[in-house]
């Protein structure tokens, strides 16, 4: 029970990554509240122990905030909530880099705006607190085609995690970036079913993963756990891959 007593918050919970981290959270004793923007997804996690559900748009600041002030101070924020937007610089209008930016850096900035003096206050409390932002394999680590929005608003949530981690290091609060490879979630089956070749697309997805397959989210869980809890204590400002060997 690696997150016993503790109080976390998920964005984007509502399936993929989020969902899996809000019920391997719980397992591990947390009271986790599980946010998402279709409350609709929300209805598969009623009634699983430990996780409450409120719904949630990162990109609405006053909800954001309303919600800060309603819950209790947090001992864990995972900002999972992102977007891939498909195409190179040329295909990329104004309009779809502000949403990017807005929907993959600047909810974050909003989230640790609302949260962050309520996990300030726990981790003076109880001497530990964190946050994991979502960023991707596809950022400052690497850059891979048709990914300009996406790898440069990921790489944007790697700054944003080490500014964040540099300005509370001696406050107990932590704060790191998840780069995930290429996971079987709900969105990537939409990217591939949206191709023009399905089939080949799913190969092309797979064939970039040296493994020889897609991560499951169940290949993350244990990592992003790991993250949130105090078995993490010394770690903060770091962009940890999990990325089935990518970037070897
Ligand atoms: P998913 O599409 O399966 O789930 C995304 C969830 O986000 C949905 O429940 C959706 O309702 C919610 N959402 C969308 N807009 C929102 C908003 N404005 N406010 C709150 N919630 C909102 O996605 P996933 O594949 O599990 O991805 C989750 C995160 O992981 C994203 O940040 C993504 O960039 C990142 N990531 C995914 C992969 C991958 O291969 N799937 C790889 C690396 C990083």
């Amino acid at each position: 029970m690696r997150l016993q007593d503790k109080t976390i918050l998920i964005t984007a919970a509502g399936q993929g990554i989020g969902e899996a981290s809000a019920r391997a959270c719980a397992l591990e004793g947390a009271r986790v509240i599980a946010t998402d923007v279709n409350a609709d997804l929300l209805v598969a996690l009623h009634g699983v122990q430990g996780i409450e559900t409120r719904p949630l748009d990162v990109t609405d600041a006053d909800a954001i905030i309303a919600l800060a002030t309603d819950l209790p101070d947090l001992d864990g924020l995972f900002n999972c909530a992102g977007i891939v937007h498909n195409g190179s610089v040329l295909d990329l209008t104004d309009l779809d880099w502000a949403f990017a930016l807005d929907l993959n850096v600047t909810s974050m900035v909003r989230m640790c705006r609302a949260f962050v003096p309520g996990l300030l206050r726990q981790a003076d409390h109880t001497g530990s607190a964190a946050i994991l932002n979502m960023s991707s394999m596809a950022s400052s680590v690497k850059g891979f085609p048709n990914r300009t929005a996406y790898g440069a608003t990921k790489a944007a949530v790697i700054g944003l995690t080490k500014a964040i981690a540099a300005d509370f290091v001696t406050r107990n609060l932590r704060c790191n970036a998840l780069c995930p490879g290429t996971v079987d979630t709900p969105s990537l089956r939409g990217r591939i079913a949206s191709a023009p070749d399905p089939v080949q697309a799913e190969k092309d997805f797979i064939a970039r993963q040296p493994m020889g397959r897609l991560a499951t989210v169940d290949d993350l869980t244990p990592t992003i756990v790991h993250l949130l809890s105090d078995g993490s204590r010394f770690v903060t400002g770091q962009a940890i891959l999990v990325d089935g060997g990518v970037t070897i």
